[in-house]
């Protein structure tokens, strides 16, 4: 479904290359393809001649980085942020990459995920004199590094990622070098890529595919990239824990074209579709899919049920990002403004509806009705994914329990508040057996807490909350 309106939105994306003269288009294309990340603030730092120098604003990537703007900026080496608005809330000061001059270093800094004690670490810096110039969690890293002394930067930056709990891939860059780091139990996605003699690396690998980069391969939890003009080292920072991609960037986050430990998106979401037809099988006359994210899903059921896919709902590709309203009372109206039943598909059928998830459940409230106002006689919903239970402390904006639906009542009372005449959310085994990863243990190397409540690291919240200790 669309981001917007479910309320389910992925904090950022990433983008940095090393050692290319076209640095800043190149990531300009990177950043652009990363969009569905986040839309609320695009930056860009340039390295060009000893020189960190930056450029970002609130908005799109089109709107930040212009045309004109574009024909200005120029380096051999650029790191790249999309932000969507959680931890830290938004406005100028915290679209990234934070960029920090010191007296005797620069350092620009880009991170996707959510640094769980960010507030202790920042209550003991400020005390010890820090002063933060952003709300966000990610400039906590950048104290901790300045805090680390005179000792070489690799080591005060493998001190202060040792400091760190939550998700956090990372790229700092100085004038010399770029540093990449993923957390200890690797919750978010970044990929290594190769473009000519460039070392790329991104949030997703439908990005190295657009500039036309090689993907090389996957950063691991705990590691730690060293790229320069000499090439590129990995060293550890911390053991693997528990490894734990987020498995909502394979349901819903991630472009279709994207691949996660070598597991194409679009494959994964067939699949969950797949799974689906083997835990429920409807009797209907056209399965549809919400756009764009329960389409791959729908096509598998399709697939697997032998029930014709049809396109029943149009999303209205042209409605600007101005209807993106967070009030209830709007989120609602601009359901009706991004997506159209195909009344010819749905009328007098039986409708089978996948979607990826559900949230509030307003939006899929909508969307039957809409659904059945064009004719569908009956409309039965589909979930590609297990009821969402918890909240999400990784950098995903579900961190309030109060707003899920999962969390209060039962799947036959959201059936009946959305006014489905069926509803059924994928079982946990079920997403793990049909995304298939290619790890050992139960959780085949993902994370499930806002399905089963069980998170891979120490949280730090006044919620209830039961969590697995590494
Ligand atoms: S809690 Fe859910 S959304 Fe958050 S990282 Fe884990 S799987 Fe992803």
């Amino acid at each position: 479904m669309l981001a917007e309106l479910k309320g389910l939105n992925e904090e950022c994306g990433l983008f940095g290359i090393w050692g290319h003269p076209d640095a800043a288009q190149v990531t300009y294309y990177g950043l652009h393809s990363l969009q569905h990340r986040g839309q609320e603030g695009t930056g860009m730092v340039l390295a060009k001649d000893g020189k960190l120098s930056s450029v970002k604003g609130e908005g799109l990537v089109t709107e930040v980085l212009t045309a004109e703007k574009m024909q200005t900026l120029s380096g051999n080496a650029a790191i790249g942020h999309v932000r969507y608005t959680t931890a830290g809330g938004g406005g100028y000061e915290n679209v990234q990459p934070l960029l920090f001059n010191f007296q005797n270093e620069s350092m620009a800094m880009a991170h996707n995920g959510n640094i769980v004690n960010a507030d202790q670490l920042k209550s003991e810096l400020e005390a010890q004199g820090s002063i933060f110039h952003s709300t966000s969690d990610t400039e906590v890293l950048a104290h901790l590094i300045r805090k680390g002394g005179s000792s070489e930067l690799k080591s005060r930056i493998t001190n202060g990622l040792n400091s760190l709990k939550g998700a956090y891939a990372y790229l700092i860059m100085t004038d010399t070098e770029m540093f990449v780091a993923m957390d200890p139990n690797g919750l978010r996605p970044l990929s290594l890529g190769l473009l000519g003699d460039a070392y790329v690396v991104a949030s997703e690998t439908c990005a190295l595919d657009i500039v036309g980069a090689d993907f090389l391969r996957d950063i691991e939890p705990g590691e730690l990239l060293i790229i320069n003009d000499e090439g590129i080292t990995s060293e550890r920072f911390a053991v693997c824990k528990q490894r734990s991609m987020c498995t909502m960037e394979y349901v819903y986050f991630s472009r279709p074209d994207s691949n996660i430990d070598g597991i194409n998106v679009h494959t994964a979401r067939k699949n969950l579709g797949k799974q689906l037809a083997i835990e429920k099988l409807i009797e209907a006359d056209v399965v549809t899919g919400v756009p764009d994210s329960g389409n791959s899903a729908a096509i598998g059921y399709a697939e697997a049920s032998g029930i014709p896919y049809e396109m029943g709902l149009l999303k209205n590709r042209y409605v600007g990002r101005t209807f993106i309203q967070p009030s209830q009372s709007l989120r609602e109206q601009g359901v009706k403004m991004k997506l159209s039943p195909v009344r010819g598909v749905v009328e007098g059928k039986r409708v089978v509806m996948v979607d990826d998830s559900i949230v509030r459940g307003t939006t899929s409230k909508r969307i039957v009705q809409m659904l059945k106002e064009a004719g569908a006689t009956e409309v039965h919903v589909l979930i590609s994914s297990p009821p969402i239970k918890n909240p999400c402390f990784y950098g995903i904006d579900t961190s309030d329990k109060d707003e899920l639906i999962a969390a209060k009542k039962s799947v036959e009372e959201i059936r009946e508040l959305i006014g489905a005449d069926s509803l059924t959310f994928l079982s946990v085994e079920g997403t793990v057996e049909a995304i298939g990863r290619p790890f050992e243990g139960e959780n085949r190397g993902q994370c499930l807490a806002c399905f089963n409540g069980k998170y891979p690291t120490e949280i730090y919240s006044d919620q209830e909350i039961d969590f697995i200790k590494c």
